[in-house]
């Protein structure tokens, strides 16, 4: 056991230091010939550099393939390094549109802007980085969104941070009743049920505040096989009652039952579906007007561009295929937000 936790740990560390070296080796790679190709465009954009135009481009093809190769370490080892944390996946698309958008905003510096085919195939790999890194970007966030999905779904909150019910495992003989009451759900204990008045009076343990987790005579009736009426309306009257908790008191108990946190999971799996299937409808249904907005705020970011730098810069073409992605990327982000804020709304607020 020790021997393969040394294993893992092992295994850990050399992927950290190699997650390590791809990020720091690619990112100085990565500047390295970004700036070589930038600086390629605004020497190109001399006329008097014609001559020298057969050698940029064979210098542009090695920067160029430099670039991506360390933009995919950089952006892997990141990925692995950053891990979870929500900065990654909106500096990884920072990052992508910087490269991306490079013919907007380099020919600012450039006092021509007329580029001849070397200064051309640099905005490309300049370009075709940036893609590439904003398909990482979208890779991320969607395991991001996959993982957190999958963690919420099966566990909800974190285990240490329930305190009623902490470490009190599933019962075998029931079926896990979704959004079932109380001893419809895996952690209702046999012993308990069979003298618990909410069982038999068919009642849900939260609705009425007190419980098998939470409060002591429901535990002290089971131990004594105190009999309980089979009548739902006499069990009822045997529910205990705790005059020394406010409601407000009472809630705080169940936000941190393991009782309630199952509750909490059936309606977040509940709503998953629901929020899934709105955006791919919404996607669906209303892509073409979307995609128009979207193409006129981009040719407007363009137009902005050429105003304030004079002409300078701006003029670019915009792929529908870019407009698309972003729309893509968009529509990620948001259904990430959505989805935090019904992680949020169920298991923090416990609405
Ligand atoms: S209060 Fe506990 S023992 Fe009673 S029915 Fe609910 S889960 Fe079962
Ligand atoms: S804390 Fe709430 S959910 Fe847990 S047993 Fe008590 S009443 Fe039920």
């Amino acid at each position: 056991m020790a021997a393969g936790r040394d294993l893992n740990e092992t295994l850990q560390d050399f992927l950290s230091a190699c997650a390590r070296f791809l990020l720091y080796a690619g990112a100085v790679a990565a500047v390295g010939a970004a700036g070589l190709l930038i600086f390629t465009i605004i020497r190109m954009a001399d006329p008097g550099a014609a001559s020298q135009t057969a050698d940029a481009l064979r210098n542009v093809g090695i920067f160029q393939n430099v670039l991506l190769v360390s933009v995919l370490a950089a952006g892997v080892g990141a990925s692995y390094m950053f891990w979870g944390e929500d900065l990654l996946s909106g500096g990884l698309l920072i990052l992508a549109a910087v490269l991306y958008f490079a013919p907007l905003y380099i020919p600012m510096m450039v006092a021509n802007s007329d580029q001849n085919d070397a200064g051309r195939k640099s905005y490309e790999a300049l370009q075709s980085a940036g893609t590439w890194l904003g398909v990482i970007a979208i890779i991320v966030v969607v395991a991001d969104l996959f993982n957190r999905v999958r963690n919420r779904s099966k566990e909800g909150v974190k285990a240490d941070l329930l305190k009623y019910g902490k470490g009190v495992k599933q019962e075998q003989d029931r079926e896990n009743v979704f959004l079932g009451k109380c001893w419809q759900l895996p952690f209702c204990r046999k012993f308990v049920r069979e003298r618990c008045p909410i069982y038999h009076s068919k009642r849900t343990c939260w609705k009425e505040q007190v419980g098998c987790m939470c409060e002591e005579q429901v535990i002290k009736g089971a131990m004594e096989n105190r009999p309980i009426p089979k009548d739902a309306l006499l069990a009822a009257q045997m529910i205990p009652r705790n005059h020394k908790l406010t409601p407000a008191q009472k809630k705080e108990r169940c936000n941190v039952c393991v009782i309630y946190n199952e509750h909490q999971r059936h309606k977040y799996r509940a709503l998953l579906p629901g929020v899934l299937a709105g955006f791919i409808a919404f996607y669906v249904l209303f892509r073409s007007p979307l995609m128009s907005g979207m193409t006129a705020l981009v040719g407007q970011i363009n137009k902005v561009m050429y105003g304030f730098t004079y002409g300078a810069s701006g003029q670019q073409k915009i792929p529908v295929l870019f407009t698309e992605m972003l729309l893509v990327v968009f529509f990620l982000v948001a259904l990430s937000y959505a989805l935090k804020m019904i992680e949020y709304a169920v298991f923090k607020l416990k609405i």
